[in-house]
């Protein structure tokens, strides 16, 4: 019999194409899509990594260039000062430590890869998942800040998951071949549906699945309070 969590992605899955949008970037670029993209419309993330991709060719050029250059061209998706500092550091240390090569750490078994590319300042747990899933078809299930909101939301996290431990529970339930897809419709349904302020819950496909929606506010205190502590949790 289906679980709850398995109704629910295959609801999404039929309702929501899937954009493997990496496909189309060499790893490193991939990296910087994936930093981009935190809370930040796709739509920017999309112009923005496509002027890196334009403009450097590889982490050694990234990590030549002058900080305020890679602001520039990675202005489009915000927050540029911030992230321009982060990915230069990134890339200093990929050329200190694997001569620029992000394939070096790629190649790795998974715990030993994402154990690597999260000693890097700069790369947390799930953006070392992103990049891992993107890059090696690494089987896993990334939870980013829209799938803990819906997951909260439809009552399958709780208040004591952390980044881990709420990936560890949504894995146990999703097969390993529609964990991507899993993801990405997760993330499509965050964005179009139940966004972090005002969800869109009358239109919402998974309603009847909902915890929360009889709240007058979806992002109430103890939502709130926990949400923050995740985003903390990872980057
Ligand atoms: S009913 Fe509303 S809060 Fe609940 S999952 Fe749907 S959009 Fe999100």
């Amino acid at each position: 019999m289906e679980t709850k969590l398995q109704k629910i992605v295959q609801i999404l899955s039929e309702k929501y194409e899937i954009n493997e949008w990496w496909e189309r970037y060499a790893p490193f670029e991939t990296l910087v899509g994936i930093i981009l993209s935190q809370r930040t419309y796709w739509k920017n993330v999309r112009v923005a990594t496509e002027r890196f991709a334009e403009r450097f060719n590889c982490a050694g050029d990234v990590a030549k260039a002058d900080v305020e250059e890679i602001e520039e061209v990675i202005k489009p998706a915000g927050l540029y000062r911030i992230r321009a500092r982060r990915i230069k550091n990134i890339a200093k240390d990929l050329v200190e430590k694997y001569d620029g090569k992000l394939n070096k750490i790629s190649n790795l078994p998974y715990d030993e890869a994402k154990k690597k590319l999260t000693s890097i300042k700069g790369i947390g747990p799930k953006t070392a998942d992103v990049f891992l899933m993107a890059i090696k078809k690494e089987r896993v299930l990334p939870v980013d800040v829209h799938i803990f909101r819906i997951m909260r939301r439809l009552g399958i996290a709780d208040e004591r998951d952390d980044y881990e431990s709420l990936r560890a529970k949504l894995e146990s339930e999703i097969p390993p071949e529609q964990r991507t897809k899993a993801h990405l419709v997760l993330i499509e349904f965050g964005r179009r549906v139940c966004g972090s302020q005002n969800p869109k819950c009358e239109e919402c496909p998974v309603k009847r699945y909902c915890e929360v929606r009889r709240w007058s506010h979806p992002a109430g205190h103890n939502y709130a309070r926990s949400h923050l502590a995740y985003q903390s949790l990872i980057i």
